[in-house]
């Protein structure tokens, strides 16, 4: 692993400087009037945790959707391992599935059991054949913990166990980035440390992850940076360490006295 220039000694993980995996470069967008996204800069390397917190409001979501072109940007780049994403079609779908989306919601497909809902994109996008896919989908319902209730509709799960599931329907697209967006904040609070954990796990097994989550703990076990949003912009880009010790701006100090 390379050394890094900006991990301070007391980190336990080492910053990873490898090659870049997301670009974003000078985005902005506007929803109307609200200018949600000013000017946003940011590289995530392979196999970085990234985790992205701050108010409500300040983007965070946008940026992710934006970041797997849910949304569109009005201005400046988005690049996934060197390509832009295209605009739509079959293009869009391919590229789209380098970058699994796990949202607050789990969004499963509701009148699918839990293994269709995980075999279905790598049958529909990747042209995978049912039984390959059946078989890859055992195996990440088994890693996330929930492979008993393969044949369950993901009404009769929990929360916890349905957003397991959310992430293993992500990894069953062999994706380059994965995107989490506040997925433990539905959670009852008895279930927010299983996903935190499959998360961790996750992390250590070098998945490339950006992650928005106010849960303090993930992030100084398993992000590389944290970033800070407020009113649309990066304020603050740095270690966890140094982020929670140190933060640099009276709004992050506010943030996060808020917060603990
Ligand atoms: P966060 O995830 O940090 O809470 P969001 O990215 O969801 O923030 O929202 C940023 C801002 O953009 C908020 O003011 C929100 O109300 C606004 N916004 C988000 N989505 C839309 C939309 N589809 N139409 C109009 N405004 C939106
Ligand atoms: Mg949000």
């Amino acid at each position: 692993m390379e050394p890094t220039d900006s991990a301070p000694a007391t980190s336990n993980i080492t910053v990873r400087r490898g090659e870049p995996l997301v670009v974003v470069k000078d985005v902005n967008k506007n929803f109307g009037d609200l200018h949600v996204l000013k000017n946003i800069n940011t590289v995530v390397t392979r196999g970085e945790v990234v985790v992205v917190i701050g108010p409500s409001g300040s983007g965070k979501s946008t940026l992710c959707r934006a970041i797997n072109r849910l949304e569109t940007i009005d201005s400046g780049s988005i690049t996934i391992d060197g390509q832009a994403l295209p605009a739509e079609g079959k293009a869009l779908a391919r590229l789209r599935a380098d970058v699994g989306m796990v949202f607050q919601s789990f969004n499963l497909f509701a009148h699918k059991t839990v293994l269709d809902n995980v075999t279905l994109g790598p049958i529909k996008v990747r042209g995978l054949s049912r039984a390959a896919a059946e078989e890859k989908a055992m195996a990440l319902l088994e890693r996330v913990g929930v492979a008993n209730q393969a044949h369950k509709m993901p009404a009769q799960l929990s929360g916890g166990q349905q957003q397991r599931v959310a992430i293993a329907r992500a990894l069953a697209m062999d994706p380059k980035v994965i995107l989490l967006d506040e997925p433990t904040s539905a959670l009852d609070p008895e279930m927010i440390n299983e996903v935190l954990e499959v998360m961790i796990q996750l992390a250590n097994d070098g998945m490339t992850m950006i992650v928005v989550t106010h849960e303090m703990g993930f992030a100084r076990k398993a992000a590389n940076r944290v970033i800070f949003m407020a009113d649309g912009e990066i304020i603050e880009e740095t270690t966890p360490e140094h982020f929670f010790t140190d933060p640099q701006t009276d709004r992050a100090k506010d943030f996060l006295s808020k917060l603990i």
